[in-house]
């Protein structure tokens, strides 16, 4: 695992938690001032971009939707006290829920009421993009109680044209070469599911601003769905610099991390993460590609098929949590997520420094110890020998040093210091041309 530079593990994990807790009321959806709100606080972390696309705007087979804004939103009964009211949680309404007021019998109210029969404590998070409708999210416990009368509905909110907010942050590198993170930013007060992924991308993006980079790498906080298809379709011409991706879900809760690998399978960020992974040997795991999930099913449809990966601890629908209120800020741990972003800042270490070569000296060993090389490598001496051996022997042109730190059973650090010095002393060229 590789350090943290700039900023110590415990001002990061406190600057993740307070980043949370300040996104948790912000009632946010795929288009809307939460959005706004939400990028704009960002915005004070990192210099991101804010781009808007116009409702209306044709993005592949898909229409940017109208903006959805609410304001306000109840339901009332005889004796004027709310049963449910937006004021106490935004997952109350239906998310994109039109404007509406009226007088409602239960019977025909309850056609617009969702509720979670197994968990009647917990109210759950429900959209309606795409179907202009109205609804509401109850503890089922809470409809249980409703007496058969007429309730008063008032949903102070608009649907009309207006735009697609996302944001963008791109940091230059030594090649225009690419790594794209992307992380969802369309969820109201729910915390795993996305929270833990932008707080856990502002740190990677903080960090990655501070580090020699050889990629250039491009973050996105993106509505999802509507968001990724809408990137790629006003960015097709910029795509074929992507050379390494992934998706950032919910990475905050206790269960163990999760890669889940790109519609590939061997791309090069896949070995990565699963070279990381099985390093740490902590239940982490690998899966396949499935074209269900979270952005990669936009970046890994076939019209793209860009190397890019999933990351999150336990698979959204796995826990009883998912989509509900009760995903809030006791969900998460603060230790998932820095192990999180660990393993994240890990992978990217190794694959910013996943370089090829050529040895120099191809006909028989080197002599180094005319080169004063041997005990020159601050690793165990034998490592440090072994290590030389191995890059020279290997750095044929065809072969990464992670390609070597896998065969040679030798950490990928060592490998790279070792090439390093090997480059000083002119026994290798960079190569790349794989
Ligand atoms: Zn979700």
């Amino acid at each position: 695992m590789y350090s943290i530079q700039g900023t110590s593990p415990d001002a990061m994990m406190r600057e993740m938690d307070e980043l949370i807790k300040e996104l948790y009321p912000i009632c946010r959806s795929i288009t809307g001032n939460g959005v706004r709100q939400t990028l704009r606080i960002i915005q004070r972390q990192i210099p991101l971009v804010i781009h808007e696309v116009a409702s209306g705007t044709q993005v592949f087979d898909w229409t940017v939707p109208k903006e959805w804004n609410i304001r306000s939103a109840y339901i009332k009964n005889v004796r004027g006290e709310k049963i449910a009211d937006f004021a106490d949680s935004n997952l109350h309404i239906l998310n994109y829920s039109i404007p509406f007021k009226g007088k409602l019998t239960l019977d025909d109210l309850k056609k617009h009421i969702f509720t979670i029969p197994d968990h009647p404590d917990w109210i759950p998070y429900r959209t309606s993009y795409y179907k202009e409708t109205w609804g509401f999210c109850l503890p089922h416990r809470k409809l249980l109680g409703m007496q058969d009368q007429e309730y008063e509905i008032f949903i102070d909110s608009s649907l009309q044209n207006g735009h697609l907010t996302y944001g963008e942050y791109y940091l230059a590198g030594e090649t225009a070469d690419e790594v794209l993170l992307s992380c969802h930013i369309c969820h109201p007060s729910l915390c795993n599911d996305n929270l833990s992924g932008i707080a856990l991308m502002v740190s990677l993006a903080k960090h990655l601003s501070q580090t020699v980079r050889r990629y250039s790498y491009r973050l996105l906080f993106i509505p999802g769905t509507i968001g990724s298809i809408a990137w790629l379709a006003l960015n097709e011409s910029r795509v074929s610099t992507i050379k390494h991706g992934f998706v950032i879900a919910g990475v905050g809760d206790k269960g163990h991390f999760t890669y889940k690998k790109s519609r590939r399978g061997n791309a090069e960020i896949d070995r990565v993460f699963g070279y990381i992974l099985r390093q740490s040997s902590d239940g982490s795991q690998t899966t396949d590609f499935i074209p269900y999930g979270y952005d990669e099913r936009q970046f890994c449809s076939p019209g793209f098929d860009l190397p890019i990966g999933c990351v999150m601890r336990t698979p959204h629908g796995q826990y009883a949590e998912y989509h509900t209120s009760a995903d809030n800020l006791e969900f998460i741990s603060l230790g998932s997520l820095k192990d999180s972003f660990d393993k994240c800042l890990s992978t990217l270490t190794v694959l910013d420094n996943n370089r090829t070569y050529v040895n120099q000296n191809p006909k028989c060993e080197a002599q180094l110890g005319r080169r004063g090389l041997y005990q020159s490598i601050g690793a165990q001496k034998r490592v440090g020998e072994m290590a030389m051996l191995w890059v020279l022997n290997l750095s044929d042109g065809t072969h990464s040093l992670l390609d070597i730190a896998e065969r040679s059973g030798l950490e990928f650090s060592v490998i790279k210091k070792t090439a390093d010095l090997l480059l000083e002393h002119d026994l290798l060229r960079v190569s790349d041309s794989r």
